[in-house]
């Protein structure tokens, strides 16, 4: 049977977590009363609350009680300033892989006004999520980085064949629904059995997708490339490390680091919003953090989940949420600072939901 509603957890995490968060779910919560869908939302405690009021950053069970969610919004995690001990771990590498998140889907677009480097940028960077050179996260038991001697550390990459093939199947399918063109970024010209492999196995992929045009850019030149012509590129497909660079310097190019969603997707089970940026604790408190990256993440879980469960109520309240982002975005009053805004949080948020009032009101009428 087709699910009518949507079950959705809300951890909020860190500093400007606890500002983003609230507004994303104001927004979403805002389109999806206007399209009728019905979304029972589940707060729950992680980082540094979670740490001082249940002795753990990720409190015993979380991941039992989100598997039975459709989606999640993770707020960033500052665990960079957790006090040290047995409680305080970094949560989010853990859930992607418990819930096998093997793609870091992260949109870069460009809105005119905000001191992007140019108007016509519209890319988005598929990161393999769950391998790689991060060593927290590449093996199962121990760290992929161990030190033999004082003198000496060694970090361990690891690409496989089948994390290779998963992710670049998930870039197909988004180049597909969008211009239908894919760029295999990877450095094989060095890592000839690691990059090797992760290239092979895309261009087994790329025989089930005939109507997607493929094309290979090394990730140095690529760096070069996003900066003078990001407006060539539409669907990237890489690697874990360089995924996370090429996202973050793709950022800097339409307004920073509060202009840079994430979407974190595996085989269907369940999806989790997860904004690029960590928790800004240099603006915490403020109120002025962009909550465009936060707010844009939870639109796109919504999408996703509306496309991949057949709620068609799902799918238009991410259409009525993205013409309302763009109607703030289109006003420095509505905006943040960090984006030539003369707003703060609220102002965005609020300048966001009454958009999507007005436009639900508009087609009504
Ligand atoms: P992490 O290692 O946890 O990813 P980071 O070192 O990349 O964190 P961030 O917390 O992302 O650092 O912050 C980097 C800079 O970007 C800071 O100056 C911060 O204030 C700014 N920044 C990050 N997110 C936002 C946002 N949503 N709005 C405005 N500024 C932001």
């Amino acid at each position: 049977m087709t699910a009518t509603h949507l079950t959705i957890g809300i951890l909020e995490g860190d500093d400007i977590g606890h500002e983003i968060v609230p507004a994303a779910v104001e927004v979403i919560r805002a389109a999806a009363e206007q399209t009728g869908l019905a979304i029972d939302w589940r707060p729950m405690p992680i980082g540094r609350r979670a740490l001082d009021q249940h002795g753990s950053t990720l409190p015993e069970g979380t991941l039992e009680t989100l598997s039975t969610f459709d989606g999640f919004i993770l707020g960033p995690i500052g665990h960079q300033a957790y006090p040290k001990g047995a409680g305080a771990i970094n949560p989010h590498p853990i859930m992607r892989k418990h819930f096998n998140l093997f793609a870091n889907v992260r949109p870069t677009k460009s809105f005119p006004g905000l001191g992007a480097l140019r108007d016509d940028i519209d890319l988005v960077i598929v990161r393999e999520n769950n391998e790689g050179f991060q060593p927290d996260r590449n093996v199962v038991a121990g760290s992929g980085e161990f030190r033999p001697t004082e003198d000496t550390t060694i970090s361990v990459r690891v690409i496989t064949r089948q994390g290779s093939s998963r992710v670049a199947r998930a870039a197909f399918e988004i180049a597909r629904q969008r211009r239908k063109k894919l760029t295999l970024v990877h450095k094989n010209t060095v890592f000839k059995l690691g990059c090797g492999m992760f290239v092979e196995e895309c261009y087994k992929v790329a025989k089930e997708f005939p109507d997607v045009a493929v094309d290979e850019v090394i990730v140095d030149t690529m760096a070069m490339r996003l900066v003078r012509d990001p407006q060539t590129f539409d669907t990237v497909v890489t690697t874990n490390m360089f995924g996370d660079i090429l996202t973050d310097e793709a950022a800097g190019l339409v307004g920073g680091l509060g202009m840079a969603p994430g979407l974190c997707i595996g085989e269907g089970a369940l999806a989790m919003a997860q904004a690029t940026h960590g928790s800004a604790p240099d603006i915490a408190g403020k109120g002025i953090a962009n909550p465009f990256a936060m707010i844009e993440s939870a639109r796109m879980m919504i999408e996703w989940l509306g496309h991949n469960r057949s709620i068609a109520q799902a799918v238009e309240a991410a259409a009525l949420a993205e013409r309302a982002i763009a109607t703030a975005l289109a006003e420095p009053s509505t905006r943040t600072g960090d984006i030539r805004g003369t707003g703060n949080t609220a102002d965005m948020t609020r300048g966001i939901v009454d958009a999507i009032r007005s436009d639900a009101s508009a087609r009504a009428a």
